[in-house]
């Protein structure tokens, strides 16, 4: 899943500048038809003390059939609640689809279930990627999700009934969000792909990746020109974030031709802005004839020529290697 980052820097909850630990998440939707996720942040990204919106308030992030969109650092305490759980949940929003309107709080009037059906699903879809997301992050698990009307009983939120109002339509609830994304966290740490990037993982930095975190120093485009071994992904036991972003320390870097590896960079860099070239160097059992082997993999390729190279290398130095094509 892409993340896409534009902080709210005018909103005054952003200079306000406080700091959360982030412990649950609170999934919010925005009872405005038809306004998607890119749309807020013309609507939002303004100062209520200098008199340019009427509210005071800010979300981590909005997200609709198609983007997610984060405005504020995940570890900054934003104003989405109503409530106590400003101080303790990340917030973001689903936009809701066009063509219908509200009347009396929060009834849908006119709203059409078999037309929004593809666009529900999709958004539905987001919100359990980024909430399976921020779980990993954050070391949070499908229990810490609440909805914001969740929170109003529990006390922690102000009396607002999303995404009650709008989840049961399509057969959904907040009961069977959670299932889904405890699904899914199951199923990534089984397989740990999928962004999971782990030490050894060899990877390149995205064309479009500016700086190496948000508020990070400004990438020189040599360092593009290579691939980059990973090196490291904690620090005393813990995921790094850096602006917001959980990093990954390249330590190395791989000539992309040769793939002959030499002094790395050394810089922490937003998982979010690099691509997996391959995964590390894993060893694995598997069983022959009752006996137990032992199989080193060194690398997966998507492209072929780049298998070709590490080939070469490891037959240069001396290894029995073979290629598996599956
Ligand atoms: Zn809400």
């Amino acid at each position: 899943m892409e993340i896409k980052t534009k902080f709210m820097t005018r909103n005054d909850c952003y200079t306000a500048g406080r700091k959360i630990a982030p412990k649950g998440i609170m999934v919010h939707s925005t009872a405005t038809p038809g306004v998607m996720a890119a749309g807020w942040f013309s609507r939002w990204n303004k100062s209520y003390k200098a008199g340019e919106i009427n509210r005071q308030v800010c979300v981590h992030a909005f997200l609709d059939d198609k983007e997610v969109w984060q405005y504020l650092p995940w570890n900054h305490r934003g104003w989405h609640a109503g409530g106590d759980a400003n101080n303790t949940h990340i917030g973001f929003e689903i936009c809701e689809p066009g063509g219908f309107s509200y009347s009396g709080g929060s009834t849908m009037v006119g709203y059409d279930v078999k037309k929004h059906e593809a666009y529900f699903r999709a958004a539905f879809k987001n919100a359990v990627d980024l909430c399976v997301h921020l779980c990993r992050q954050y070391g949070l698990t499908e229990k810490d999700i609440i909805s914001h009307a969740e929170g109003n009983k529990k006390g922690i939120a102000s009396n607002h009934s999303d995404v009650g109002h709008w989840f049961p339509k399509h057969g959904e609830s907040m009961d069977t969000f959670r299932t889904a994304v405890r699904k899914a966290l199951v199923s990534e740490s089984s397989t740990g792909d999928d962004g999971d990037f782990e030490v050894g993982d060899i990877v390149e930095i995205k064309a479009s990746a500016g700086l190496y975190y948000p508020g990070g120093p400004a990438i020189p485009s040599w360092v593009k020109g290579s691939y980059h071994l990973i090196t490291q992904t904690q620090s005393v036991g813990k995921p790094v974030v850096k602006g917001g972003k959980t990093c990954v320390l390249l330590g190395k870097k791989i000539n992309k031709s040769n793939w002959e590896d030499s002094d790395g960079i050394m810089t922490w860099v937003d998982k979010d802005f690099i691509n997996l070239i391959s995964k590390g160097v894993k060893a694995d059992t598997g069983t022959s004839e009752g006996k137990k082997l032992y199989r080193v993999q060194v690398g997966t390729f998507e492209n072929k020529n780049n298998a070709d190279a590490l080939m070469t290398k490891l037959k240069k130095a001396g290894f029995d290697a073979y290629m598996k094509f599956e």
